[in-house]
């Protein structure tokens, strides 16, 4: 059935040994949370023309006791089909906002940070109470949060939708469009709803150095930005051709192993960044973001 209707498929027994390991890992991801085997890596967002550090995107990970570190695209779509993603998503905008508390200077400055939301932790009626109470026990100016949402939350509900875009962007966080260019593709929901940030998919930036379409695809979007006023973020970056492309068509953020690889806090932390860039080959000055 999970691959559409009216369709017939010869049963494998790879299917089946599928089947019973979703199932398995299913019931490990129930008693993952309390047993604390889930960690946040976190990701340098730089803005590029200075090379600096603006904030960080947390990543989640699962440090599971026997398969090791089993990566969000395994287990996401498990949490969400199980609604565990509610207490999972509420346990990781806790712990990100805890940390980007503890990165700020004490002048008030320091990086921002971004959460991903997944659709079913959006449409659950605690999210904006559990953002207000993140914020609230971590003490972080709301201004440093940004949150990370797909093109898929619009496909339905708009009415839904837009009252909590609204009454999130109320809060003082900020708004991401994670994945652009890759989901619904109306653009008029860029005007509809209170989006503050693209984040240009990677799927565009691969293709930058060599293929004339995807280059032309990002310049739109940078056009689009300009007019709508949208932060604009290029995700996947993993050459220096890459990114002196993107630089070249006016983008002003950037993301991906070129820049800074995801890794736990106390790789990622500004401090840690710092020393790094001190080394010989330092692709980044990390400084506190306006
Ligand atoms: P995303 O939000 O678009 O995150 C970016 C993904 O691209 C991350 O994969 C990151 O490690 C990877 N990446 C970063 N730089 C590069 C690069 O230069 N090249 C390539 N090929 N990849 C790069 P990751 O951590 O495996 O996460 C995959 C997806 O899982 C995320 O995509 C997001 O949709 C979801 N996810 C991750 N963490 C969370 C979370 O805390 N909550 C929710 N709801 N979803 C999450
Ligand atoms: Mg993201
Ligand atoms: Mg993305």
């Amino acid at each position: 059935k999970t691959s559409g209707k009216g369709r017939c498929e010869v049963f494998q027994p790879s299917h089946h040994a599928d089947h019973l390991d979703r199932e398995r890992l299913q019931a490990d991801l129930y008693q993952a949370l309390e047993r604390q085997e889930l960690v946040l890596h976190y990701q340098p967002i730089v803005d590029l023309a200075p090379r600096r550090i603006s904030g960080y995107e947390a990543l989640v990970r699962w440090e599971h006791p026997t398969r090791g570190m089993v990566p969000p695209v395994q287990f996401i779509t498990l949490a969400e089909d199980s609604g565990l993603i509610v207490p999972i998503g509420r346990w990781i905008l806790r712990e990100a906002t805890r940390q980007a508390a503890a990165w700020q200077q004490p002048d008030g400055r320091g990086p921002r940070m971004s959460v991903n939301v997944s659709v079913r932790q959006f449409q659950h009626p605690d999210l904006v109470d559990d953002v207000t109470e993140a914020l609230r026990a971590s003490g972080l100016a709301p201004d440093r949060l940004t949150l990370e949402i797909t093109e898929s939350l619009f496909a339905e509900d708009t009415a839904g939708t837009t009252q909590k875009l609204e009454a999130l962007k109320a809060l003082g966080i900020r708004l991401a469009l994670d994945d652009f260019g890759t989901g619904y593709s109306s653009l008029s929901y860029l005007r509809r709803f209170p989006i503050d940030v693209l984040k240009i998919d990677k799927s565009f930036v691969h293709g930058i150095a060599t293929c004339s379409e995807d280059r032309a695809v990002i310049g739109a979007i940078v056009a689009l930005g300009q007019i709508l006023d949208l932060v604009l973020v290029a995700e996947g970056i993993e050459t220096a051709d890459e990114l002196a492309a993107l630089e070249q068509l006016g983008v002003q953020y950037g993301q991906g192993y070129h820049l800074g690889r995801p890794g736990p806090p106390q790789h990622a932390s500004p401090a840690a960044e710092r020393r790094r860039s001190g080394s010989p080959g330092a692709a980044l000055r990390p400084a506190p973001a306006p």
